[in-house]
């Protein structure tokens, strides 16, 4: 008898493979009625998502962080009864853990030091089993390893390099930053960077680069930028992540466009704390500075000299905002 995905209580009825036709869902009559009502219960869903990962009907359009339905179509009964598991009775459960940390949305530092008790080889060989019963939950299990392990999974995510999937770029680069030496992970991930046509597409997979945190992104950024012609925000991101100091700063812009637009970019984006408004959530959570500043004497007269020779709204708005800003720009206080 196998039990039921859901309630583990009940056998299974249903394979319903709307979802995944690789990894249905297999459930009780019952349950595959909420399922499809997105009336689950917070445990139903816990214990589905746990397998299935963040699927059209386990989206989180449907269900809140703790598993509670936002727009059933019947009835959620007996809710309360059917908890979601609670951070602190699972913390000291290994599975119960990894459980956990594949269905909360957010993964946070206080959950990540909770795997130091753990022995890495278990966590590892736990990590691999999900992912050959269920390859649809690569993204989260890959940012866990990356977070979690380390240099520990480099061959692992090697031969998982050597499958990826390369319409999830994404997914792969936190593993190939934290598990491989910044020189291999780097060379991977922007050898496939080179082989994307599209400039969003482009746009959107080079913000890998910054979990490198790495000066290879700036020459990157250098040898790389006549690909664009419109200079997205992910360019002044990836390029404030990855170590810029003042000498780069002044280089890009003595240079001209498009990397003189990049490093004003990047130098608003040095402002960026932890209370800033619209800004992306990498560099909230990962304040960065200026280094190696000039005096802001010398460093004024750099920008105003460039905002006499371009002088159009986006530059003027950001040469304004650099030169009454330079407290938050180099953090000083
Ligand atoms: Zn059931």
């Amino acid at each position: 008898m196998i039990n039921c995905q859901s309630c583990e209580l009940k056998t299974v009825e249903i394979i319903e493979s709307c979802d995944n036709e690789n990894y249905p869902y297999r459930v009780c009559i019952e349950c595959h009625q909420r399922l499809i009502d997105r009336a689950l219960r917070p445990l139903e869903y816990f214990n589905l998502s746990v397998k299935h990962g963040k699927t059209y009907l386990l989206h989180d359009d449907f269900y809140d962080e703790n598993g509670k339905a936002c727009q059933p179509d019947s009835e959620v009964i007996d809710e309360t009864s059917h908890n979601f598991p609670n951070f602190d009775s699972i913390k000291n459960n290994l599975e119960e853990l990894i459980d956990y940390s594949i269905v909360i949305w957010w993964v946070t530092t206080p959950l990540i030091q909770e795997f130091q008790k753990f022995n890495k080889s278990q966590i590892l060989s736990s990590f691999q089993s999900r992912m050959i019963e269920n390859r649809f939950l690569d993204g989260r299990i890959y940012e866990l390893t990356a977070k979690i392990l380390g240099h520990f999974a480099a061959d692992w995510i090697r031969s998982e390099w050597k499958i990826r999937d390369n319409n999830k770029l994404l997914d792969y680069s936190e593993c190939l930053a934290n598990c491989l030496p910044v020189d291999e992970g780097f060379y991977y991930y922007t050898e496939e960077l080179e082989r994307i046509d599209s400039p969003s597409l482009l746009s959107e997979n080079l913000t890998g680069l910054i979990h490198f945190k790495s000066k290879l992104s700036l020459d990157w950024i250098e040898n790389n930028i006549k690909r664009v012609i419109n200079i997205s925000n992910s360019w002044g991101y990836l390029a404030v992540a990855s170590g810029f100091d003042w000498d780069r700063a002044k280089k890009w812009i003595n240079s001209g466009r498009p990397l003189s637009l990049i490093s004003l970019d990047t130098l608003v984006n040095c402002s960026v704390t932890n209370e800033t408004q619209n800004s992306t959530l990498w560099l909230k959570e990962n304040p960065q500075r200026l280094l190696n500043p000039d005096t802001i004497d010398n460093m004024n007269f750099v920008l105003l000299n460039y905002l006499s020779k371009d002088n159009v709204a986006r530059v003027r708005n950001n040469i304004n905002y650099i030169t009454q800003n330079w407290d938050k720009i180099l953090k000083t206080k």
